[in-house]
């Protein structure tokens, strides 16, 4: 009877580590990268392991989820983290910067090149989007200008950044390469075309619509409109998206076109890619 009850006493432990540490999922990609991810951003968290030391790309798992962040790291690799990245400034990716450089992880800001990984800037979701390729498991973070689980949120570069943006990261690895967004499950660089055909359809659908003078109001319910926005609801939730942020992504839409509407007004940029 003793020896039952230490047993499960020490089963309780097993299973209370577990959990502990399973509020991180971990994804092993390759040799050298692994991909971890706490349920409250859903932001993918890169840890590369390079000749010059272990890299972390965006490490936010969500609040209060640092150390089991810290306990999913430790229990992969024996040494603390050397250098951060983020692929853009927003805090659901740079919230645990401080947490590392505390540890002496050294925030990089600036390029960054190592033999294994290459950095590029493109502007798309924010001002600086950084992508990030790692070659050993080929491989690329592309922060937010690709979301496999949202909507896509190109309103800092508008449609020629995002075009940009997607026409950088094409350039990078090849057929095969993996695809990391910023959240949900990585993807093939054919989901990413697709991605980018569906926002064009997307964009010009909200333009011939603002263009006829219908408000936010009424392409809300416009049922084609409701079609093109469920193409990006790759995991079938229902509802995709709250009342809130469909009709912030209608009016975001609307003030990227305005914008290109003076650019062309500005005569700089011909945008040939929008008949696509
Ligand atoms: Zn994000």
């Amino acid at each position: 009877m003793k020896g039952f009850r230490i047993l499960t006493s020490t089963l309780f432990l097993l299973t209370s580590s577990i959990a502990l540490s399973s509020s991180i999922s971990v994804q092993k990609v390759s040799e050298h990268l692994h991909i971890l991810s706490g349920k409250e951003y859903g932001t993918n968290i890169g840890l590369v392991a390079t000749e010059n030391g272990l890299v972390l790309i965006d490490p936010m798992p969500g609040n209060n989820q640092l150390s089991a962040l810290d306990q999913a790291i430790w229990s992969i690799y024996d040494k603390p983290i050397s250098f951060i990245l983020n692929t853009h400034a927003h805090s659901d990716h740079t919230g645990g910067n401080a947490h590392f450089e505390k540890q002496g992880g050294k925030l990089i800001e600036s390029s960054f090149n190592l033999d294994e990984l290459t950095h590029i800037k493109v502007k798309s979701h924010t001002t600086i989007d950084n992508i990030y390729y790692h070659k050993e498991s080929n491989s690329i973070f592309v922060g937010d200008v690709f979301d496999t689980s949202w909507h896509p949120t190109f309103y800092a570069g508008g449609i020629k950044g995002f075009n940009e943006a997607i026409e950088a990261i094409l350039n990078l690895g090849d057929d095969q390469s993996l695809i990391i967004p910023g959240h949900g499950s990585p993807a093939k660089k054919s989901s990413l075309l697709e991605f980018r055909k569906n926002t064009f359809t997307w964009i010009n659908k909200i333009r011939e619509l603002h263009h006829k003078g219908l408000g936010v109001g009424q392409i809300m319910i416009d049922t084609q409109v409701k079609d093109i926005l469920e193409k990006f609801n790759i995991n079938n939730k229902s509802p995709f998206l709250p009342h809130k942020a469909y009709k912030r992504f209608i009016e975001r839409t609307i003030s990227v076109i305005n914008d290109e509407k003076s650019i062309r007004n500005a005569g700089s940029h011909g945008i040939k890619y929008l008949s696509e």
